[in-house]
């Protein structure tokens, strides 16, 4: 049976707002029970991936542990949400990825086993990054031609700000017009990561190359966005449906001590429960088993070894000659998987 998977970017109004001191976010509260009332109808479980910061609040940090206590998946959507995280430095990269890691370990009682960048900023040393710091998958690849005009329309919400600027000045342009559409493992050529495997998991795309996300839909209109939907479900093996906080949260959740333009406000709530509850139901009628995105990952782990087409990540020339070392205080908190062992890592790494 194929499977699928819903999963929640967290960008939260804390961050929106700079992350504010004593600042209760009501994202955590009152936005996520509303996707909690959509799950329970088909009772699924999210994957939900938070950005360490948002963990510095007491209150914060006792609704993800309730979300974990519940059978919810938490993954790391780094430290401080950087717009172009996969182009800074190793060093940088690292403190992001292993701060919120350590932050999100301290509040579940696990440590986080996926990742996912902001603004899909990706690079082979983030890869390489996330198999230091012991992930098993990755959500960062966006494999699609959209990834320009996607960056741009995010920059004009930004506009005037420093966040425009990092959302733009990425490296990834070009590799996220030949990323497979299809699961991959990254390995590493690092001595040190020998043995170890990332699974990237790709944002559903259709044959046109065309990403589906909640967010399509507000940018393309309804009636593309289901064509979209259904194209995705009968195209894409592993599919995951991508959403946000921005997709449930009502003008009276935001704090009016910060001015701040967030997308989506005009539209009522109660148009967004009902379009975000009708893209669940097509999804969850579809005859797809419904996992968290660690559940999937095994699967397709375990599809890619039985068919030994392990087409591993294939880096441009460009990422290729800038590839890092990762910096020797890097250390490793999570056992590796040595199932790639019985698999030839391609010379191409
Ligand atoms: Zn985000």
């Amino acid at each position: 049976m194929r499977l699928a998977s819903f999963n929640i970017n967290f960008d939260t109004l804390n961050e929106a707002y700079g992350f504010p001191t004593d600042f209760t976010d009501r994202c955590f509260f009152e936005v996520f029970d509303r996707f909690v009332s959509i799950a329970n109808q088909y009772s699924f479980k999210y994957t939900i991936f938070v950005i360490g910061r948002d963990l510095e609040s007491g209150r914060h940090r006792e609704a993800v542990a309730e979300w974990a206590r519940q059978g919810h998946e938490i993954g790391n959507h780094s430290w401080s949400h950087h717009m172009n995280l996969g182009a800074l430095s190793v060093p940088e990269i690292y403190s992001e990825v292993q701060r919120s890691h350590e932050a999100i370990a301290n509040v579940i009682g696990r440590e986080p086993k996926g990742f996912i960048t902001p603004a899909w900023s990706n690079s082979y040393r983030l890869s390489e990054t996330l198999l230091k710091c012991g992930y098993e998958y990755d959500t960062s690849t966006f494999p699609s031609w959209m990834l320009s005009p996607m960056a741009v329309r995010i920059a004009l919400g930004y506009r005037g700000t420093e966040k425009a600027k990092r959302i733009l000045h990425r490296r990834d342009y070009i590799r996220s017009l030949y990323a497979s559409r299809r699961p991959t493992l990254f390995t590493s050529q690092n001595p040190q990561l020998q043995g170890r495997s990332l699974c990237v998991l790709p944002l559903p795309a259709n044959r046109l190359r065309f990403p589906c996300w909640h967010t399509t839909g507000y940018m393309f209109g309804w009636d593309f966005h289901r064509r979209l939907l259904e194209s995705c479900l009968r195209d894409v093996e592993y599919f995951y449906y991508l959403m946000h906080p921005g997709d449930l949260i009502a003008v009276e959740d935001q704090d009016p001590r910060y001015a701040h333009s967030l997308a989506r406000m005009s539209v009522p709530l109660e148009v967004k429960m009902q379009r975000l509850s009708e893209m669940v139901a097509m999804i969850a009628n579809s005859g797809r088993r419904l996992v968290t995105l660690s559940e999937m990952q095994k699967h397709a782990r375990a599809s890619l070894f039985a068919s030994c087409e392990t087409s591993a990540f294939v880096e441009s020339s460009i990422l290729s000659a800038a590839r890092p070392e990762i910096p020797a205080q890097a250390t490793v908190s999570q056992k590796s998987t040595n199932a790639l062992e019985r698999v030839k890592a391609p010379a191409s790494l």
